[in-house]
């Protein structure tokens, strides 16, 4: 097989775009995927709610990022609010992008075929060769559903799995919470029936911290949440309300709170439509096909991004990702949420996404290199589609200047972004 420039790892939130970026820039790019879609946890795990998106209804994405957001909202399937409260802390508030996720499906199909990304669905690595026994490339294999193996050849790899699937095989360094104290696990559903305006209304007043403090009380809500996400372009709302703790990394315990978590789902919606105006004629219209798992792995990188750095925006040289969502940590000690509000707008540089001792592959999505509370800030949607997006723009300068991954000078990386961020002229979303 005629080897890729590269290949993508997992195309979802942060791979998705990396896939993007890089073909529109001329790379021959494969995406290696063991779903069904695009958009990992942005389209198959029930979320519908980017947060974030903007700062104080200050657009602060731009390039395929934007372009995404902006189809969804010019096509009524997608809708910014700003200073929206969270149902676990309502003095905290951020804004939100609503976005139905099978819209976004279809879209990121789209924008991936029209850029000539070449799509594996249903297949996974299930082997990297070392760099060292492949110095020119990048080896792969990789199974799908079907029982095929394939070895894939590249020049570059991004690692979007979510996982660090691909570099822990490459023999790269990872780490990740004691077990025990990772953070908790939810199964998203969705109902439809819903009576918006009264809906609206509940969740606007004080009557939401009640209820959940009640639902408690009442053994039906195992934690301080209950947020109700409208769909836009529906009648539906997405809930984010079950909670279950387990390890990310244990198949057996995986199995059991998936399990678990949907059998918490009944009990809450005959509680939610005693409770809730709006929902006293709600059905369950889906339950998400995999379990949300908030925690990941994280490698170990050039650089580790710390919370110091968020707190202080501190700017580097490499900047290629920015943010303004608060440290949001959903501990399982608690079972609450706790926040830490940052000061503004932060900063993400490359050598986070650059593993120690490898050369030809990046980090992209939640698994780059920073500190737990760092973590619990930077691995929200909008961010990791930017640090994606960048990811690919990184892959494709390396290229055009023939350089490994960890070697493109700052300055150089910084002008190839410039001129892809501005061009074509992107369209921010409006505030
Ligand atoms: C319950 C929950 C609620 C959340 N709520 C919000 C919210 O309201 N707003 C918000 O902005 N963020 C939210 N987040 C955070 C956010 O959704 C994720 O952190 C972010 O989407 C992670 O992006 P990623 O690209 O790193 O991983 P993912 O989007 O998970 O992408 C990883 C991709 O890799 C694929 N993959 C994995 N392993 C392999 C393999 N071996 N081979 C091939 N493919 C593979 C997966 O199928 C997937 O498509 C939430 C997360 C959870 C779990």
């Amino acid at each position: 097989m005629k080897p890729y420039d590269l290949i993508v790892a997992g195309g979802g939130t942060a791979g998705a775009l990396s896939a993007i970026a890089a073909a529109r820039c001329g790379l021959r790019t494969a995406v290696i995927e063991r779903s069904s879609c695009l958009g990992g946890n942005m389209t198959i795990s029930g979320l519908t709610e980017m947060n974030a998106p903007t700062f104080h209804g200050q657009p602060i994405y731009r390039g395929i990022e934007a372009e995404i957001m902006n189809t969804m909202i010019r096509s009524g399937d997608a809708a910014l609010y700003t200073e929206v409260p969270f149902s676990s802390n309502p003095s905290v508030k951020v804004d939100r992008l609503r976005y139905n996720p099978e819209i976004l499906k279809i879209l990121l199909d789209r924008m991936a075929a029209d850029a000539g990304v070449e799509i594996r669905y249903f297949a996974e690595i299930q082997n990297a060769e070392k760099e060292a026994l492949a110095p020119d490339s990048v080896r792969l294999t990789v199974r799908d559903n079907f029982g095929t193996s394939e070895v894939f050849t590249a020049r570059y790899l991004i690692d979007a799995t979510g996982s660090a699937a691909a570099i822990r095989m490459l023999g790269g360094e990872t780490t990740r919470a004691e077990v025990g104290k990772t953070m908790i696990n939810t199964l998203m559903f969705r109902l439809s029936g819903i009576e918006q305006n009264a809906l609206d209304a509940f969740v606007h007043s004080a009557a939401l911290s009640e209820t959940i403090q009640l639902g408690m009380r009442e053994g039906v809500l195992y934690g301080k949440i209950l947020a109700f996400t409208p769909i836009p372009g529906t009648k539906d709302v997405s809930v984010n309300v079950t909670r279950i703790n387990e390890d990310f990394e244990d198949p057996i315990g995986m199995s059991r709170a998936v399990t678990e978590a949907r059998a918490q789902i009944l009990p809450i919606l005959q509680f939610i439509r005693a409770r809730v105006p709006g929902l006293e004629h709600a059905a369950l219209a889906g339950i998400a096909p995999i379990l949300g798992v908030r925690d990941s792995r994280t490698i170990r990188g050039s650089y580790c991004l710390g919370i110091d750095d968020l707190e202080h925006m501190t700017e580097f040289e490499d900047s290629i990702a920015q943010g303004c969502y608060p440290v949001d940590i959903h501990d399982p000690a608690t079972g609450g949420v706790t926040f830490q509000v940052l000061p503004g707008v932060y900063h993400i540089p490359y050598r986070s996404l650059i593993p120690a001792g490898l050369h030809r592959t990046l980090a992209a999505g939640k698994i780059l290199c920073c500190d737990r509370k760092a973590y619990g800030a930077v691995r929200v949607m909008p961010i990791m589609m930017n640090v994606g997006e960048s990811a690919g723009y990184a892959a494709a300068c390396a290229a055009q200047n023939h350089l490994d991954l960890d070697r493109i000078p700052a300055a150089t990386l910084q002008a190839f972004l410039k001129k892809k961020y501005s061009c074509p002229p992107s369209d921010p979303p409006a505030g």
